[in-house]
């Protein structure tokens, strides 16, 4: 099947882009294009009009602020995860992204278009909700910081308006004292995962957990003080994995339990 027919922009300047948006409600951004061209193909959706930002200069520097890890919006998966100094900053970043899709996947798609895709089967926007990381939009109308807090609404679903588009997204850094540690089981590697858990320790020991593939939005548990033989108990009763034709809801929620007990566990050994 062929994508139904849609206008093309390139614009060269965020303000182009954010007039282009702004002109047509059906109009949709197009970075990596590795999630909206199949859907695109597979006629899943039909927008109006697609503003391609790849010819926007400046949106590909991965920048450590005084806040964290800032990650411009035409920064590939590849990029982050090859970057030694947002390894150092954020650990927790590198550790999911060798399971984000195929080398071919991760050199195009971009790591602010996971985060705006919002899909509850990604890794980043899990990892960007556990660190209780921000997005940056932008649009004719100003400026926005979106805490992840506020950023998901449900599955491929964000607070992001039609006219905005994501400038960044910033992960906070890791502080001293803290650890962190990530897991998934996928059929084959790279695919997407039947469940996946990112984990946190805090420095004063307090324990979070966030879930892939396990809830419609990004999740976070606080697992503080918790038996490490009911941190999967725990952890279910916030969460609702479904079936689907990877996995049953059963199988789902037993990879919940395993992989929480073994997460928290190499995270409070990752303390710096
Ligand atoms: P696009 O496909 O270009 O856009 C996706 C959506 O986000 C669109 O609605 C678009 O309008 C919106 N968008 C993108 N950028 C912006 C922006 N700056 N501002 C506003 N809106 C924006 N992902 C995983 O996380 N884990 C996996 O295991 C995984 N496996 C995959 C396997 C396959 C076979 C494929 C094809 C993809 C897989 N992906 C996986 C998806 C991949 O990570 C995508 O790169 C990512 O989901 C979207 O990034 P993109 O730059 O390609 O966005």
């Amino acid at each position: 099947m062929k994508p139904a027919a849609f206008r093309y922009h390139r614009p060269t300047t965020p303000a182009e882009a954010w007039e282009a948006l702004a002109a047509d409600p059906g109009a949709k951004v197009l970075a990596g294009g590795q999630s909206l061209v199949p859907l695109l193909s597979m006629r899943l959706a039909a927008p109006s009009a697609l503003v391609d930002i790849n010819g926007i200069r400046g949106l590909d520097a991965i920048e450590i602020t005084d806040e964290g890890v800032r990650v411009g919006a035409l920064v590939r998966h590849a990029d982050l995860l090859a970057s030694p100094a947002a390894r150092e900053a954020q650990p927790l970043l590198a550790l999911a992204l060798s399971h984000v899709a195929h080398a071919t996947i991760r050199n195009r798609g971009t790591c602010v278009g996971s985060i705006a895709h919002a899909d509850p089967s990604a890794e980043l926007p899990a990892v960007l909700a556990l660190l209780g990381g921000s997005l940056t939009a932008g649009s004719a109308r100003g400026t926005r910081v979106i805490p992840a807090a506020d950023l998901f609404i449900g599955p491929l679903e964000t607070t992001l308006d039609h006219d905005e588009l994501a400038l960044a997204v910033t992960f906070p850094a890791l502080p001293a004292g803290a650890g962190v540690a990530y897991d998934e089981i996928a059929r084959r590697h790279g695919d997407y995962a039947m469940a996946g858990v990112a984990a946190l320790v805090a420095p004063d020991g307090t324990v979070t957990a966030s879930y892939v593939s396990c809830s419609e939005v990004p999740t976070v548990v606080d697992l503080t003080g918790v038996p490490d033989d009911e941190l999967g108990a725990v952890a279910l009763r916030h969460l609702d994995p479904v079936e689907d034709i990877h996995a049953t809801a059963d199988y789902r929620a037993h990879l919940v339990e395993v992989l929480t007990r073994r997460v928290v566990s190499e995270a409070r050994k990752a303390r710096a």
